[in-house]
This record gives structure tokens, C-alpha cells and sequence, in this order.
């Protein structure tokens, strides 16, 4: 049978306290492209990572599940997040806007 039970109360217990220490981030998060990336998703395990994507405009923020925070630039490509947090490479295709008024 599934041994799931065990997984589901550790994993469990973390995510109220992820919650809160993103929006509690979320208020010193820099403005990109005209938004401030307030609604993040819940984070999401890939490639060996955990990322949340803002669902407003969908860029994408690498996730420390030690420090239950976010960390590091926002970036719509993964690859580009991963390939900073490895080598921290700072991505060379994005084009920075200068929004301030
Ligand atoms: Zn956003």
C-alpha cells in the first residue's frame, strides 16, 4: 500500500508557515514591469528546485523550503533562475526597463 501518511504531516506543517513568510516578503519585493508580484502561486518542485510564479503576470521567483521564503531576481524563464542559483549567473537576455518615474 501507499506509505503516504507519514510525507503528508511533515510537508503539511510548512506550508501556513511558507504562506506567511511570502506575503510578509512580499512587501519589500521590488516592482518589475509595472507589478508587484503580490499573488504568488504556492511553490513549485522542479528540476531539483522550488519556484512560485506571481499569477498576475506569471514570473517566476526561486524558493528556499528551508527559510520558507522566497530569494533571488524574478525571472519568466526558469532555466535562468536555476542557472543563477547554481553558478549565480546573472541572466544576460533580459532587457532591464526602467520603469521609475
Ligand atoms: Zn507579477
Amino acid at each position: 500500500m501507499w506509505r503516504v501518511s507519514e510525507a503528508c504531516k511533515t510537508s503539511g506543517r510548512w506550508w501556513p508557515l511558507g504562506l506567511l513568510a511570502t506575503s510578509l516578503a512580499g512587501i519589500g519585493v521590488v516592482v518589475f514591469r509595472g507589478c508587484w508580484h503580490g499573488k504568488m502561486s504556492w511553490p513549485v518542485r522542479a528540476q531539483d528546485h522550488s519556484y512560485q510564479v506571481c499569477l498576475s503576470c506569471g514570473i517566476k521567483r526561486l524558493f528556499n523550503e528551508k527559510d520558507f521564503r522566497a530569494y533571488g531576481p524574478y525571472n519568466y524563464d526558469l532555466t535562468h533562475l536555476i542557472a543563477w542559483n547554481l553558478g549565480r549567473v546573472t541572466p544576460q537576455s533580459e532587457p532591464k526597463p526602467r520603469r521609475t518615474a
